[in-house]
């Protein structure tokens, strides 16, 4: 799940900010204070919110891996490897069904 810093705007999984401790009240929300690896800033990283994020994240992959042609071209087909993984990893936290049907069928038709 993405983070953005506040300071320096830096984006990336949030994995990758250094887990400080728990932000807030422990009862009424998850969300950590993590260090920015860029600029050092304290960040909160908010789980319910990123989830919503993710869910918007995974609409506009899900429209762009629907609109790739079944293409020779490499930049294409690693484009629709990228989104598929993407989208994938995304799913293991998400487990939508038709969503994972919908990735296995456009692997099928992109990828083999
Ligand atoms: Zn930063």
């Amino acid at each position: 799940m993405d983070i953005t810093c506040h300071k320096c705007g830096h984006t990336a999984d949030h994995l990758e900010f250094t887990y400080l401790c728990k932000n807030g009240c422990p009862a009424c929300g998850e969300s950590d204070l993590r260090r920015c690896p860029r600029c050092g800033a304290e960040c909160v990283f908010s789980r319910a919110e990123s989830l919503e994020n993710e869910e918007q994240q995974m609409e506009e992959l899900s429209r762009t891996l629907a609109a790739i042609p079944r293409s020779n071209d490499p930049a294409v087909r690693d484009e629709a490897r990228r989104i598929i993984s993407r989208l994938s990893e995304m799913n293991r936290r998400w487990n939508i069904p038709q969503l994972g049907e919908f990735i296995m069928a456009r692997q099928r038709e992109l990828l083999f």
